[in-house]
């Protein structure tokens, strides 16, 4: 399969660069195509702004979306841009690697979604969830957490991490683009303990070992949702 991760740490030593360069050595020996964006080594823009354009459509009004659109259509997206946009199409599967940070991506990712997953290309009116322009691809996201796992269970102080917390980027982000999310990695606060740490290098391998396996989250169609994007009576529990 060809591969990409999206690695999204500010230090190379850090645990989160532990589990890409496992990824990146493991997929590898399995032969594997392996392709990572380091968006820090990368120094990439997190901004999405008016440089993202070559050309514009309307060059006195700044509608990101809308710009988003005719980029695709004329081939006008800034060169970053077009490179990872290149590397998602390349790619059968894609692995999200970052340090949860207030709840959610590192900023520098949040840029990368805003600016990459762009309007015509990964998603429009017709074009979202199951039918979205990413479909045919896997992902996951690999997260480390500084609060342990019991905080991030339904009762616990952070929240259901499955429901509350990740949501919002395999729902709102990777399922969104068309992408079918499987159920995420987590290492619990790696900092405290080095067993622990070990441990989760060994299981983070099984699982590079076993990708095709993981269940894929239970998410619905586009078709389920009415034209006032509710969800279909038959649909619901
Ligand atoms: C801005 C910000 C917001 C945050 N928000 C949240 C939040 O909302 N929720 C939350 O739970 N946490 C939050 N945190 C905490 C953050 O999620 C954790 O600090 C982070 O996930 C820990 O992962 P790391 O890779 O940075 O760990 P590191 O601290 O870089 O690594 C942990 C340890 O692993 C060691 N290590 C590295 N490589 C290896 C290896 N190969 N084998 C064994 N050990 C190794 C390192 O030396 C280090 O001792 C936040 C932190 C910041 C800075």
């Amino acid at each position: 399969m060809n591969i990409l991760i999206i690695y999204a740490h500010p230090e190379p030593k850090s645990f989160n660069g532990a589990l890409k360069d496992l990824a990146v050595s493991e997929l590898t020996s399995l032969g594997h195509q392996v392709k990572v964006s380091d968006l820090y080594s990368m120094n990439f823009k997190a901004v999405a702004d008016s440089e993202d354009f070559i050309e514009r459509e309307n060059k006195e009004f700044l509608k990101y979306a809308v710009e988003q659109k005719n980029a695709v259509k004329t081939d006008s997206f800034s060169k970053d841009i077009q490179e990872e946009q290149e590397k998602l199409v390349w790619a059968d599967f894609v692995i999200f690697q970052f340090p949860l940070w207030w709840y959610s991506v590192p900023a520098i990712l949040k840029g990368w979604f805003d600016r990459v997953f762009a309007s015509g290309f990964v998603y429009s009116r017709d074009m979202r969830y199951d039918t979205g322009g990413l479909k045919g691809r896997k992902a996951f996201v690999s997260i480390t957490t500084g609060s342990p796992k019991e905080a991030y269970t339904p009762y616990g102080m952070d929240g259901d991490i499955y429901e509350k917390i990740l949501y919002h980027i395999n729902h709102g982000m990777l399922y969104f683009a068309g992408l079918d999310p499987v159920e995420p990695f987590i290492a619990w606060t790696p900092s405290h303990d080095e067993e622990e740490r070990k441990r989760y290098l060994e299981e983070y391998k099984w699982r590079l070992h076993h990708l095709l396996e993981i269940h894929s989250i239970p998410y619905h169609p586009h078709s389920h949702y009415d034209e006032k994007h509710q969800l279909k009576n038959e649909y619901r529990k």
